[in-house]
This record gives C-alpha cells, structure tokens and sequence, in this order.
C-alpha cells in the first residue's frame, strides 16, 4: 500500500476498546483452509463453539452465533422479541445507548429514553420509577448497556434485574456486554438477563465479524408473538439448525475457529483472573490519569469500567489533535470521543489480550504524547501504575 510515512518499527499500540488486539494463538487457529460448512468436520466445530460459548455467557440456553458486527445482534434482540409499537426503556448512558436507541425508532418501535450527562451508568432507581408509571405495562423491554464504550461507565444488570422485579412489572431485560463480555464478570442466567447481546472483536479477542444473542426461555415465549419482521435475524430456524450442528446459512467459519481457540484460552487463564487482570490494568490506568492531574470522564467509582478509560482533555486542548500527535510519534491508535464529546476526551481501551507491560507501555507512550503535544499535565502517572501493579503482585504473591 502506498504510504508516505516510513515503515514503524515493532510492534503497533492498539489501544482502542476494541478491536483489540488479536492473540498469535487465535490467529493461528484461524489459518486454516476453508471447509464445507455443510460437511462433517463443521459440524464438529459448531457443536465445540455452540456450547464452548454458553459457558462465557454463562448459560445454559442457546446461544445464537450471526456472522455480523455486534449491531447486528443489537437488531436481532429487538427484531426477535418485540412489536411495532411497543415501547422501550432505554438508557442515554452514552453514544452506544444513543445508537441503540436510534435503531429501536428505526425499526417502529417507542423508545423511553432517561437521559444522563454521559458520565454515569444506568440508575436502577431511575428504571423502578418509570416501569411503575407504567400501570398499561406498554414498556415491553428495559435495554442497558453493560459497558457503555464511549465513556467507560458500566451498568449493573443484576440491579437492574432487581428494579424490574420490584416494579413488579413484566418488560424483558436486554443487556448489551460488546465490549465487557469475556472482560468483566457477566451471568445472563444467574442475573436473569433476557437477552444478552455480544460481539466478537473486544473481549473475545477475535476479528469483527460474529455476533450474539444469549436467550432466556423468556425471551423464547416472547419470540413466539414478535411482530416485528425478521429472516436473517430470525432465532427460530437459527436454533433448529444449531440443534443439528449446522447453520442456515453460510457461517464466518473461520473465525468460528478463533472462536473456539479463544474459548478454550479464556477458560486456561481461568475467567475470574481474567476479570481481575482487567481490574487490574483499570485501576492501574486512573491511577496514572490521575498523577497527570487530568479527569476521569466516569465521575463515579461504582461504575468504572475496566475495559476503557476516558479521559477529559482540559479547556482548550483537543483530544483528535491529541490523538494524532501520539499517532504520528508514538505509533500508539486511542478510540475518539463520540458523539456530544468528540474532540473533548480520549479514549484508553485496556481489554482483550492486554497485560502488566502492554498497559505500562501504553501509559508511558501516553505521558510522552501529553508532552509532545502540550497538554498540560504532572510527570509520574506511569510510575503511579507501576507502584499499583508492583503491589497488586506482591499481594498475588503471598
Ligand atoms: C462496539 C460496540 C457496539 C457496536 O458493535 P459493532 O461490532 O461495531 O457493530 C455496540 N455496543 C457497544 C457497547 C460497543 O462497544
């Protein structure tokens, strides 16, 4: 490809919340030729993918795999269990709450939005209060986000499952994990999720590509009556066919087995370590935006997140030029502010295959580029992580 910069050395810094960066391991059981997705070796490797991905999702009931980005999934939860008009509760806890919302006007349905200042989850009060409004019960579904990417704020989808059941009202729960599935801990059985929405290319340290929609017997009764119109997205022949180990239409086979390499090494690490390295690599970045005298976007500690960290820029500094200035001389890529907040904060992705040296790297380019481009900002934010990181494995340790 023609390119008028020179070739950058080692390796790239990929530090987006996703797509994070792929694993050697996955990519090379990616490298294979290409199958009859209709023949007996698929089969094989369905079967190991449909059940290998119950156990990430931590369910017992199917889990249905799209070969499409995560807003494909986004669709086929509403598409499958929803009727033109019917309303909604959804959460504007950022630019993916935004989208999602968007998408249910899109499709004929009445979204309730409850508006927030971008820098908190969803308020489980908040929700109580308005399905006990609800006395007609028009709301048929509660949508949040468990990790809302754009500014690193999580919701509870356990509390918001309490609220529900408080209210005493019968909408459904959606919960989309894109980008906190396989990174922070998450039980769509246990917490009485209905839908769980999930993509490919954060956590699961996969190419984008899949999707899916974890489903609660629940949501299966209500699929049943869904008006809203579906082929592609349709769950009934999807799970009929996956019964037979097969699809109903031509698969992303080789992810699928990146999927299966990618499963099989989240369970060697073992998930609640994988959960608390993101803890770790989380509270290790704040503790460096802090030593830089700059602001966490995520004004409340209950809902950090530990798979990105935004970060305000102060007054008068923008964060694209930011951006640019660490692209072009550290060689290290951060996710934009979207939306109301673009050009106001950048983002840290710490999530996927990412550990103690790639996350101290990454803090070092970070404090380099604030000097190189500028931003006014204290030395010794890197040094701030490593003390935490220093700590936390001493602690490991004893
Ligand atoms: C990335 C993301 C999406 C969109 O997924 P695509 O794979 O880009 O279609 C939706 N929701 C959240 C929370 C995300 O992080």
């Amino acid at each position: 490809m023609a390119s008028n910069r020179s070739r950058t050395a080692g390796r790239h810094f990929l530090q987006i919340p996703g797509p994070s960066p792929i694993p050697d391991r996955v990519l090379r059981a990616m490298d294979m030729p290409i199958i009859d997705h209709r023949g007996p070796e698929f089969g094989k490797l369905a079967r190991r993918v449909l059940d290998g991905v119950k156990t990430i999702f931590k369910t017992t009931n199917p889990v249905i795999i799209y070969p499409s980005s995560g807003t494909g999934a986004w669709e086929a939860a509403l598409v499958n269990t929803l009727s033109p008009g019917d309303h909604v509760l959804m959460y504007e806890t950022g630019q993916f709450g935004t989208l999602w919302k968007k998408m249910a006007e899109k499709l004929g349905l009445v979204p309730i939005f409850i508006e927030t200042d971008w820098r908190s989850g969803a308020d489980p009060k908040a929700i109580e209060a308005k399905l006990r409004e609800d006395k007609e019960k028009k709301i048929k579904a509660v949508a949040v986000l468990h990790n809302e990417t754009s500014t690193g704020c999580v919701s509870h989808p356990a509390e918001v499952r309490k609220a529900i059941d408080a209210a005493g009202h019968p909408a459904l729960l959606l919960v989309d994990t894109i980008s906190s599935l396989a990174s922070i801990d998450y039980r769509h059985d246990e917490w009485g999720v209905d839908v769980t929405v999930g993509g490919a290319q954060k956590g699961l340290m996969l190419p984008p590509g899949v999707s899916f929609n974890a489903v609660s017997d629940k949501a299966l009764v209500a699929s049943k009556s869904s008006a809203l119109p579906k082929s592609f997205w349709g769950w009934e022949e999807m799970i009929a066919m996956n019964k037979t180990n097969y699809f109903p239409y031509t698969p992303a086979t080789n992810i699928l087995y990146g999927l299966a390499e990618a499963i099989d090494m989240l369970h060697e690490e073992g998930l609640e370590n994988v959960f608390s390295r993101h803890d770790r690599l989380a509270e290790a970045t704040r503790r460096a935006v802090r030593s830089w005298g700059l602001e966490i976007l995520c004004k409340d500690p209950k809902y950090y997140s530990s798979t990105i960290t935004a970060i305000l820029l102060p007054e008068g500094h923008n964060a694209d030029q930011f951006r640019t200035a660490a692209l072009e001389n550290f060689d290290i890529a951060y996710g934009a502010g979207l939306g109301k907040i673009a050009g106001k904060v950048f983002r840290i992705g710490h999530l996927g295959d990412t550990n103690d040296g790639t996350i101290i790297g990454a803090l070092a380019l970070t404090e380099m580029a604030l000097g190189v481009a500028g931003i006014p900002h204290k030395k010794g934010g890197v040094q701030a992580a490593m003390d935490y990181i220093g700590e936390e494995s001493k602690k490991r340790a004893n």
